[in-house]
């Protein structure tokens, strides 16, 4: 059979793009083969009425060493939240900067009560510390849980529950903060490093520009890959490929390389968005929900960020509820959450419903996090490759990061 390319690459997320930059600059022709219609694996911007989605709300952190490798950020338009959060509680709101980076916010910090001045102390020493930690250090430091390990930092359990809890939730994709503490000291040095920022046309951008490295003809979409023997990859369609490698670069779930037996953890997260006719905050901060036993566990104002996520005079409200609701009837499920917001946004009852994306492998479990994956995990066998996140930890950085590794072990065995 005729040889299509020299590697193909199985997905189109950023694990399989990043490894399809990597080769191609190298010289190597490749395929891509990606099972749904575009780019972006769970990045995705979808656009509805105007409105810019995200596939579930996720922001970059512009410090991600791997993605300062690949990406073009003055192209990106990159947009930033400022650092800090709003705090959503019984007694009202209140706001909690980072005073060092953004001084504006130094008075309000300061006598916010979502956390004690010893914890704003903690806070400091924290990022002083991470500051002088090399990512290769983080990741070799022995794992406990995120809570263990803020509570070992004396963290008090008013910063837990006002901060921590409801923030790294929103990123961890888990309340119980059971998430590795590498993963936390990552994490939080990236926050402190850099901005947090979205595209200003959407997440889905960031694929979009690893894509632009490929013709038309080296990507082909509706190709879902059902089995790999040897060079030769196949659809369920019945399509075979011809390769001298193949690089499997598909979320774990619904690898053709899966076994189907073996328990998958992972995080789902629900993402509802709301159109409103006014912005129910102005600044550019995350709300984050205090309350036990809460809905919604964070709130963005999407078109105050970047203005190109709603048409003019409209606002964009994206609300992330942790956990698998697909099953909640979907009228309760929006009312539920308006009445939860209306407590601090009473202009929630008039918010109209726009979509709502049910993810249900969001990130994988991160409670044993690496940075950097044994080569044997990257190379089943000769002919045999697979990247993505789920081999490091459930990041941008670390879907990139495998990409380009695959991509140099399948460079080095191919030379
Ligand atoms: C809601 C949400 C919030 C997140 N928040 C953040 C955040 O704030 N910051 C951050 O850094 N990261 C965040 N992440 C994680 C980050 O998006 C992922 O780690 C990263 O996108 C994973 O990329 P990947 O290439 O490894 O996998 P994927 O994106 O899953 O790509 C796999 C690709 O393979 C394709 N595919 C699957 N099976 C087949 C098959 N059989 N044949 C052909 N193609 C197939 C899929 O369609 C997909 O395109 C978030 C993720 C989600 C979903």
């Amino acid at each position: 059979m005729k040889k299509n390319a020299e590697v193909i690459i199985v997905g189109a997320g950023l694990a399989g793009l990043t490894a399809a930059k990597v080769l191609k600059a190298a010289g190597k022709s490749v395929l891509v083969l990606e099972a749904s219609d575009a780019v972006g694996g769970r990045v995705r911007t979808d656009e509805v009425d105007g409105f810019l989605l995200d596939r579930g709300f996720q922001v970059f952190l512009t410090a991600y060493p791997e993605a300062q490798k690949h990406l073009d950020y003055k192209a990106l338009d990159l947009c930033k939240f400022d650092p800090g959060a709003l705090i959503l509680s019984r007694d009202g709101i209140t706001e909690l900067g980072d005073p060092i980076r953004r001084p504006g916010s130094l008075v309000s910090t300061l006598f916010s009560g979502a956390a004690t001045f010893a914890d704003k102390m903690r806070m400091l020493r924290l990022k002083l510390m991470l500051s002088g930690k090399r990512i290769d250090e983080i990741f070799s430091e022995q794992e406990i849980s995120t809570t263990e390990y803020l509570k070992n930092k004396g963290f008090s359990a008013t910063i837990m529950n006002n901060f921590f809890r409801p923030f790294m939730t929103g990123i961890f994709l888990e309340n119980h903060l059971s998430t590795s503490s590498r993963m936390f000291e990552f994490v939080f040095k990236m926050f402190s490093e850099g901005d947090a920022c979205i595209p200003a046309k959407g997440m889905g951008m960031i694929p979009k520009q690893l894509a632009s490295c490929l013709e038309p003809h080296e990507i082909l979409f509706h190709q879902n890959v059902s089995a790999i023997a040897g060079g030769t990859v196949s659809t369920t369609e019945g399509v075979n490929y011809e390769a001298d490698v193949v690089l499997v670069a598909t979320d774990p779930l619904s690898s053709p390389l899966g076994d189907k037996n073996s328990t998958i953890s992972y995080h789902p997260v629900s993402n509802m968005y709301f159109v409103a006719g006014q912005r129910p905050f102005k600044q550019p901060l995350i709300a984050l929900n205090t309350l036990p036993r809460k809905l919604v566990n964070n709130i963005a104002v999407m078109d105050r960020i970047a203005p190109g996520y709603a048409p003019d005079g409209k606002s964009l409200i994206s609300l992330s509820l942790i956990g698998d609701h697909s099953g909640a009837d979907k009228a309760e499920l929006q009312a539920n959450v308006i009445s939860e917001l209306k407590f601090w946004y009473p202009d929630a009852v008039n918010w109209k419903h726009l979509k709502t994306y049910h993810i249900k492998y969001a990130l994988p479990n991160d409670d044993h996090v690496v940075n950097q994956p044994d080569s044997k995990a990257l190379q089943l066998n000769e002919q045999c490759f697979v990247c993505g996140d789920y081999l490091m930890n459930g990041s941008i950085n670390a879907a990139m990061k495998s990409g380009r590794l695959a991509a140099e072990a399948i460079i080095n065995t191919m030379s």
